[in-house]
């Protein structure tokens, strides 16, 4: 069947003729011998009229019955009217009900108890979906743009044997008689591919057991990464930049109005989204921001890793967003490749406005010596897996990619929910999307 969305029919040549839509009760307002409600779809709002004159009384009846959200196809004929929220109304003549509904337990002004509890009814809540238009334009975009530069899109495991990085974040499970966990990034895997693929890309979740609570971490993200053959760091930063650019720019184009409504409520601009699109984005060392930061009365030394604050204070500094790079080795993970004087060819993309990190990405160590050295160094090279009957070290598999022709490669990791919190300037993650994991909140 051929289903008729309401932006289809807000339209001129309409006016005058029967149209017929499915859809929600958004608001309703009883006037003795008439009915308003305004209707919503998953692609707008319209106003419709029931007029106790116009209806047989069965109709009207049942116009009365309907609480909010209750659900309904209307038939009727299609009227501009200057006084309607979207300009046009329908005049009812024909209901059919689906569900009267119950009192809405939500308003739209409760507190977040109340949301975590009734969150399966609140992700309907204008605002949260305008936010996930957004995030499914810039995954749509994002997705667009390494797809249209050759880039293949590939499927790494979700449950894995080894713990890439961060011992300590990982989520355990049973697997049959073996201990596994849930991946916290696709990274070795997608090493892996590209000496077959060249360039590859993955969504996958991913999991962190993160312990503090914070406006930016959740237990369950959504990961998207790209790993090349061949790269530097110099050409990751590049492709970073373009396909960032490229999926902010035609977002802004395709989500109009969602970002019309997301102004009132979180104070997003486009023009400040424009703006960064259009600068170039700044590429700063490590060593420099911790000087700026230290000029700034931060009490941080080389050395230490950048807490949520310090990045806020450094992307307060600048008006784009910022690739900070080259890292003390110390700070970052095992794989990244060794300038040779204590730091490593990576970055952090911080987003702007206070936001801070959004990507992590780097070349990575590609000389056989140098990542078996380091994998000794930090005692990686005591970590097990179970291979049928046998027990080898974790690690064996991936040294292998540097014994059978390695190439200099690197690769980034963006989070999909910060990246969208950034772009709708939100201020916590949670409502990046609809069932949020964090410590504390509900399991459904
Ligand atoms: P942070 O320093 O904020 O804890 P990280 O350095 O541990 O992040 P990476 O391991 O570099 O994160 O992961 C790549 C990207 O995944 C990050 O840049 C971020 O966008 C995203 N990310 C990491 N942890 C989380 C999380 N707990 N919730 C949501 N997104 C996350
Ligand atoms: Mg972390
Ligand atoms: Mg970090
Ligand atoms: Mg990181």
């Amino acid at each position: 069947m051929k289903e008729t969305y309401i932006k289809d029919i807000l339209k001129e040549d309409l006016v005058g003729k029967e149209v017929s839509i499915k859809g929600w009760v958004y608001r309703m307002r009883d006037m003795k011998d008439k009915v308003f409600f305004v209707i919503r779809d998953p692609t707008g709002i319209i106003q419709a009229v029931v007029k106790k004159d116009n209806v047989n009384e069965n109709i009207w009846n049942d116009a009365l019955k309907f609480q909010i959200e209750g659900s309904l196809e209307l038939k009727g004929i299609l009227k501009k009217d200057e006084r309607a929220p979207t300009g046009y109304e329908i005049e009812v003549k024909d209901i059919k009900v689906y569900d009267y509904g119950q009192p809405f337990p939500l308003k739209g002004d409760e507190e977040i108890d109340t949301i975590q509890k009734y969150r399966h009814l609140w992700i309907r809540t204008k605002w949260f979906v305008d936010i996930l238009k957004v995030k499914h334009s810039l995954l749509k975009n994002l997705r667009e743009w390494y797809i249209n530069d050759g880039w293949y899109e590939v499927q790494p495991p979700i449950l894995v044997g080894n713990a890439a990085e961060n011992t300590t974040e990982l989520f355990e499970v049973k697997y049959f008689d073996q201990k596994a966990y849930l991946s916290q990034s696709a990274q070795l895997y997608l090493e892996a591919l590209i000496f077959s693929l060249g360039k590859v890309y993955s969504l996958t979740p991913s999991f962190r057991a993160e312990f503090s609570r914070t406006k930016r971490h959740l237990h369950e993200y959504w990961h998207f990464e790209i790993e090349a053959a061949w790269y530097h760091l110099e050409d990751l930063i590049k492709a970073v930049e373009e396909s960032l650019k490229y999926s902010i720019e035609k977002t802004i184009e395709e989500r109009k109005s969602e970002f019309e409504d997301l102004k009132s409520i979180t104070g997003r601009d486009i023009k400040e989204l424009k703006d960064f699109v259009e600068k170039p984005w700044k590429i700063l060392k490590y060593e420099d921001g911790i000087k700026k930061l230290k000029d700034l009365g931060i009490n941080i030394r080389y050395g230490d890793d950048l807490g949520s604050d310090e990045e806020r204070i450094l992307t307060q500094q600048f008006d784009v967003p910022i690739f900070l790079t080259y890292y003390p080795r110390e700070v970052k993970a095992f794989y990244m490749y060794e300038n040779g004087d204590g730091t490593v060819k990576n970055f952090d993309l911080l987003a702007p406005e206070g936001y801070g990190e959004i990507i992590g990405g780097s070349e990575r160590e590609w000389r056989y010596n140098i990542l078996d050295q380091k994998i000794k160094e930090w005692k990686l090279d005591s970590l097990k897996i179970e291979v049928g009957n046998e027990e080898i070290d974790a690690y064996e598999w991936y040294k292998d990619l540097r014994r059978y022709g390695s190439v200099p490669h690197s690769g980034m990791g963006l989070g999909l929910e910060r990246f969208t919190r950034w772009i709708c300037k939100m201020d916590h993650i949670r409502d990046t999307l609809a069932f949020p994991r964090l410590r504390g909140g509900w399991l459904y």
